[in-house]
């Protein structure tokens, strides 16, 4: 094999190409260092003299689905200035593994396309290699994430597992990516990335969150100027899982038997949105049916229909106008989840009309936490949780296959 293949399909300079051997399948490929190119690793001086080798072996990319390994003695060499031996350092191949750089490099191509699995298997490398190869240049490239031009953020807990873990996830609204994810929810979940976003001087103009004191804390201490909107489906949300409350109350209270009745099973009817019902089933008959029969529910699920409108108007000010008619007539109904929800709405008023200062949402948030409990499902969100976080900087980039 000539010298300039060694280079151009392994990466390989200043070494001598030695002979190959086929051994158990795979492609042997020994080499061996020009003694013109020996160099100190310390000084870089070329006045050294050769005080013996250690052969090693390294992986690199594969010829015809073959695996390729090269070995090379890898001299010392003592430096007349510094009077010190050392190994010859390796320009292919980080020190400390057993692959060439154009062999990491293949594995993250593949990793574009493959699960780790696919990878390792073709490469035939344990899944860790691949892992590792993946982990390395995910810290190169994410381990600090660039805030500075950071203007619209979305901050939102997601609960990983069966819900005892919490990671918080700050999205960039503008660029779609993950900028942030903390240990954990609330206020202490967050103090680092307060902390790496006063170190690189960010403005950010626009949060989105929930309603929750947690977060409107953090942001009124950390965030002081900027326009803090509360995220118009978790306002919904937060009235759906009222409304749906209600319902059970009202279908544990009920005495009469066909009262009870229509109402079991509407609890998903009820936080459908009205052009979702389905036809076939007869899903709205079924809904009217139910209303007719119970005023209060109804009133309840009126209320709903009219809260989405907040968020519909042409300005703030006729928003302005239809929250608080909404909160006028929720403090009239006399049903005291509407009352209680309305007293709710007026205390976070500013917030939900920021909403029309910026027209910001957790909503791409809502798809980044789908794609980490996908993730998650993948046995690997447990095995290491520093990749696990890495990977979710990249989900963005769909850089990797997403599955491990
Ligand atoms: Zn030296």
């Amino acid at each position: 094999m000539s010298t300039s293949l060694l280079y151009h399909a392994f990466g390989i300079r200043g070494y001598d190409y030695v002979k190959t051997d086929y051994r158990e399948g795979r492609v042997v490929f020994t080499i061996q260092r020009r003694p013109s190119t020996y160099r100190c690793p310390l000084c870089g001086s070329r006045r050294v003299a050769s005080r013996g080798c250690q052969e090693r072996t390294f992986r690199s990319v594969p010829i015809g689905g073959k695996p390729v390994l090269v070995v090379l003695p890898i001299p010392r060499v003592e430096c007349s200035t510094c009077q010190v031996i050392r190994q010859a350092p390796l320009d292919f191949a980080d020190p400390r593994r057993s692959y060439t750089r154009a062999f990491e490099r293949y594995a993250l191509e593949l990793s574009r396309r493959m699960t780790i699995q696919d990878a390792a298997r073709h490469l035939q490398v344990s899944w860790d290699v691949i892992k590792d190869i993946q982990k390395r240049d995910l810290q190169r490239r994410y381990r600090k994430p660039k805030l500075k031009k950071l203007k619209q953020i979305a901050i939102d807990e997601i609960a990983i597992g069966h819900g005892h873990r919490y990671l918080t996830v700050v999205l960039n609204l503008e660029t779609g990516a993950v900028v942030f994810v903390g240990e954990g929810k609330g206020a202490d979940a967050l103090e680092p990335f307060w902390k790496r976003l006063r170190a690189a001087r960010a403005r950010v103009e626009a949060v989105a969150t929930d309603m929750s004191p947690a977060y409107i804390q953090a942001v009124r201490e950390h965030l002081g100027d900027a326009v803090h909107v509360f995220d118009h489906f978790h306002v919904i949300k937060l009235f759906n899982e009222k409304l749906s409350d209600f319902r059970r109350d009202l279908h544990r209270e009920a005495t009469d038997q066909m009262h009870k009745e229509v109402l079991k099973g509407t609890r998903w009817l009820l936080l459908k949105n009205p052009e979702n019902l389905d036809p076939k089933k007869k899903e709205r008959e079924r809904l009217e049916e139910a209303l007719r029969m119970n005023q209060p529910l109804a009133t309840v699920y009126y209320m709903k229909e009219d809260l989405r409108q907040i968020w519909g108007q042409p300005d703030k000010a006729t928003a302005a106008r239809v929250l608080e008619d909404w909160i006028g007539r929720a403090e009239a109904s006399c049903i005291k989840v509407l009352q209680k929800f309305a007293a709710t709405l007026a205390m976070h008023r500013t917030g939900i009309l920021a909403y029309y200062d910026c027209r910001i949402s957790t909503g791409p948030l809502e798809g980044t936490n789908n794609k980490i409990k996908t993730m998650q499902r993948q046995a690997y969100g447990f095995r290491d949780q520093e990749f696990f976080k890495l990977k979710i900087y990249a989900i963005h980039e769909s850089k990797y296959a997403l599955v491990g």
